[in-house]
Formats: structure tokens, C-alpha cells, sequence
């Protein structure tokens, strides 16, 4: 893998594990994720674009809000930073799979990552996220004509 592509994949990576932040503490909170912009939990400022670059606005601000100073929970960076370095291993050990089974294995690592971190931080996990997780492992073994005895076997 290419130096630039490994970090595009990363920064990629990155984005997502910032809008796996924003399901994570919304859902856990009720809140509606899909609109109302993302704000500093301790001032409630709305969050100006700038500030919304995973990883490097964390830098840049050393950690700290722009507006009341609070400092940022090391959740957000560190979920993004385990986002982004899942997507370079997903993609690293995927190289000879086609693009459909590395998509399927990156859903698959992110529902992971939603349940490990939903778990961590507020301890509870998601029905959904299980049922969606099994539901696609279950597709991956079926395109991939593994044989699903096999699979259920391991189960129990
Ligand atoms: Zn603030």
C-alpha cells in the first residue's frame, strides 16, 4: 500500500470516528444525531468548521474548547484516532479481497467499535448494534462461500 493512499484511507478513518462520536454520545443522550450541529458540551457554543477536524482541531487547540477554555473529553480523539487506525489494518489485511468485502469489513469493524465504546463510556450496548453486526458477518460468510455449518459451530 502506497504511502498517500494509506493516509487518505487514515484520514478517512478519522472523519468517521468523528461522526461515530457524535452516534455514539447522541443516541445515548436521545438525541436526534442526523441534524443539529455539533456544540462544546460544557459552553454548548455551536462548533465552527474548523473546529470539527478530527484529531488536528484537538491539536490545534490543545485539547481546550476555542470559546470557555474546558477542556475537550479525550474520548473524542481517541475514538477517532481507534477509527482511523482500524481502517488502515481493515484495508492492510483486506488488499486481496474486491472493494464490496473490504466495505463489509469496515461496517463490520465500525458496528465493533460502536459497541466497544457505547459499552465503555456509557455501559450499554445496542440490540441493533449486535443484530446488525451478525447480520453482516452472517452476508460476509455467505458472498464469501464459507461453508456456515462451520460458522454456527463456532457459536455454541
Ligand atoms: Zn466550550
Amino acid at each position: 500500500m502506497e504511502l498517500l493512499v494509506g493516509v487518505f484511507i487514515f484520514v478517512c478513518g478519522l472523519f468517521v470516528g468523528s461522526f461515530l462520536n457524535v452516534l455514539i454520545d447522541r443516541t445515548a443522550r436521545n438525541e436526534d444525531f442526523v441534524r443539529g450541529r455539533s456544540y462544546c458540551e460544557s459552553c454548548h457554543h455551536p462548533l465552527i468548521w474548523n473546529d470539527l477536524f478530527p484529531l488536528l482541531s484537538f491539536i490545534s487547540l490543545r485539547g481546550r474548547c476555542r470559546y470557555c477554555s474546558a477542556k475537550i473529553p479525550p474520548w473524542l480523539p481517541l475514538i477517532e484516532l481507534a477509527t482511523g487506525t482500524t481502517f488502515i489494518l481493515v484495508v492492510k489485511l483486506s488488499l486481496n479481497l474486491s472493494w464490496w468485502l473490504i466495505l463489509l469489513r469496515l461496517a463490520i469493524s465500525l458496528l465493533f467499535l460502536i459497541i466497544f465504546f457505547t459499552d465503555l463510556k456509557y455501559r450499554l450496548i445496542y440490540d441493533l448494534a449486535i443484530y446488525l453486526a451478525l447480520a453482516l458477518v452472517l452476508i460476509y460468510h455467505l458472498i464469501n462461500g464459507n461453508n456456515l455449518g462451520s460458522f454456527f459451530s463456532t457459536l455454541w
